[in-house]
């Protein structure tokens, strides 16, 4: 089947779509700033292509040194520009040099074609082999991000690119087949409905690029907010927010599968005289340095947070009582035998207390297990400090004895312990 085709109106339409998606590419360059140079880049492209597109559609009304070679050089150098935007976009040198001489050499091809009409199929091989060429390198390029961008829309940055690329090979197949190609002094093409299709996307995929790059920015962008809700930016552990919205469901889960589940509220002691003391910045690290202690010292698959200030709760799956009891002395233990390094020479102990509350008996919402724990935190701190309390046996029924270290070990006792030790 043969058509004829306005190429003007359609190139009309494709550089309007450019300029809008030039403006807002660049309007929207800082949204991102890791991916500020790509978007700048990308602008940059959609106002080439534009300016190629407008020229073709103003064929016949300005003079045909612009609008056959200039627009044409135009057009086949804009990818460079795409693959130059996807390189900053991928993080990769961005190879200013190869970009200038590549544009340079198809620009001095495409006026070395003339402004003949005739030479027309040979001026689509030579675009259609650049922005092929081009797109490819592109998709290759981006192929380099699986596992660290977003996946779907990666998936379908990677998709128009060789689609793209894909057309242009088709286009120089059909060229070669057919070799049809009818451009018309008065802007009509005409030739096989195929041929027509495919001007037809190529007025288009500027626009379908925008997309495909502001959707990869912008999940780039979600995940990072989404992590940055999720991971305090002090000590690196999940958010008290995060923790909540996990910890229900885990809490729920555990009660499905007969588990206990434990929660632990953990209390930095005495921390106000290490920022008194030492000033704020030094406060800060040591809660840094004691959230990497923690951290490498619960058992796999908790779920340890920041809960505020100095205060940390955990959340642990345990068969039976003596387990937790167990992780709670070794975490108490770990972080008194890890002191921080303040100078070579100079370190600055630590201890933390940490109450314990056990699901399902007392409790099976993470809100009624907080208020159990943090109460027997509060005990915790009456007791002495760097100790561990997980029971509600009034305060002077509690066996108090001096650590190694010279710091306080409660514990709770056992109905045995509890008939021997009337008072301490
Ligand atoms: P206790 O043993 O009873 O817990 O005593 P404490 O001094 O640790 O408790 P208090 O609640 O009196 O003080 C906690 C201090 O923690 C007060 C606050 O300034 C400090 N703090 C909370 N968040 C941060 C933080 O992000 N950085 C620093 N440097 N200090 C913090
Ligand atoms: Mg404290
Ligand atoms: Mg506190």
């Amino acid at each position: 089947m043969s058509v004829v085709f306005d190429i003007r109106t359609l190139f009309f339409f494709g550089a309007m779509t450019c300029v809008v998606c030039a403006i807002t590419l660049f309007n929207l360059r800082r949204l991102h700033p890791p991916s500020e140079a790509a978007m700048r880049w990308a602008a940059l492209a959609e106002a080439w292509l534009g300016a190629a597109m407008m020229l073709i559609a103003l064929r016949g009304a300005l003079p045909d040194l612009l609008t056959i070679p200039v627009a044409n050089a135009l057009g086949t150098s804009g990818p460079v520009l795409i693959w130059a935007g996807t390189r900053r976009l991928v993080h990769v040198e961005p190879r200013n040099g190869v970009t200038v001489a590549a544009i340079l050499v198809l620009v001095g091809l495409q006026f070395a074609l003339g402004t003949s009409l005739d030479m027309h199929a040979e001026r689509i091989a030579l675009t259609s082999l650049a922005q092929g060429g081009f797109a490819l390198a592109s998709a290759m390029l981006l192929m380099r991000r699986r596992g660290i961008d977003p996946a779907l829309p990666l998936r379908w940055a990677i998709g128009f690119s060789s689609f793209f690329a894909l057309v242009h090979v088709a286009r120089l197949l059909h060229l070669a087949v057919r070799q049809d190609v009818d451009v018309r002094p008065d802007g009509m093409i005409g030739g096989s409905l195929v041929m027509v299709m495919v001007t037809a996307i190529f007025a288009l995929a500027p626009m379908v690029y925008a997309m495909v790059i502001l959707g990869l920015v912008y999940s780039r962008l979600g995940g990072e907010l989404r992590q940055m809700a999720r991971s305090d930016a002090l000590t690196g552990l999940m958010t008290r927010r995060s923790f909540f919205e996990e910890g229900r469901e885990a809490i729920q889960r555990m009660i499905a599968k007969r588990r206990m589940p434990v929660l632990m509220m953990l209390d930095v002691d005495r921390f106000k005289s290490i920022n008194d003391g030492h000033g704020h910045t030094v406060g800060d690290r040591v809660l840094a340095h004691v959230a990497r202690v923690l951290r490498d010292s619960v058992p796999e698959g908790a779920l340890l947070a920041r809960y505020g200030g100095e205060e940390f709760c955990l959340l642990l799956d345990c068969e039976r009582m003596r387990e937790a009891l167990d992780h709670a002395q070794a975490l108490n233990a770990a972080v008194r035998s890890s002191p921080y390094a303040l100078t070579s020479r100079r370190e600055l102990q630590t201890t933390i207390s940490i109450g314990i509350a056990f699901g399902p008996a007392e409790g099976s919402s993470l809100e009624a297990l907080l208020i159990t724990a943090d109460r027997r935190l509060f005990d915790a701190k009456a007791c002495g400090r760097d100790c561990v309390i997980a029971d509600d046996a009034p305060l002077e029924l509690r066996r108090v004895g001096p650590m190694r270290t010279g710091t306080l070990s409660v514990t709770p006792l056992s109905p045995d312990d509890k008939a021997s030790f009337a008072t301490i």
